[in-house]
């Protein structure tokens, strides 16, 4: 995978069906955080997400109160731009956008 800043001028795709093997995710100044305990699992972030940057991954999970689910959604870092469009759609507040630290 190469970093954005190897990109063609314009960022131009060049070869179709490639742009998952760009790591985007660098120029990003802030990120989201998905809190597993609140998250409902309703995927809306999952279909928002315009970078495809939401991963619905078939990993169980069982709350602290006890709450179980067959899936969790985590961030792909290496493509999420900060663009914080997942953490305002979120419906139970999940999605915590915080500070890159440097
Ligand atoms: S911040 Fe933007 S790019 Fe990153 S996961 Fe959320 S919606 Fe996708
Ligand atoms: S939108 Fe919020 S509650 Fe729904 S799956 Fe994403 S983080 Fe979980």
């Amino acid at each position: 995978m190469s970093g954005w800043r190897s990109l063609p001028a314009g960022a131009a795709v060049l070869r179709p069906g490639s742009t998952a093997d760009n790591i985007t995710g660098t120029w990003r100044v802030v990120r989201p955080v998905i809190d597993q305990e609140r998250c409902i699992r309703c995927g809306i972030c999952w279909m928002y997400c315009p970078d495809s940057a939401i991963l619905e991954l078939k990993r169980e999970y069982t709350t602290r109160g006890g709450k179980r689910y067959e899936v969790t959604y985590e961030v792909d870092y290496d493509h999420c731009k900060g663009c914080g469009i997942c953490a305002n759609e979120c419906p139970v507040k999940a999605i915590e956008v915080v500070l890159e630290a440097k």
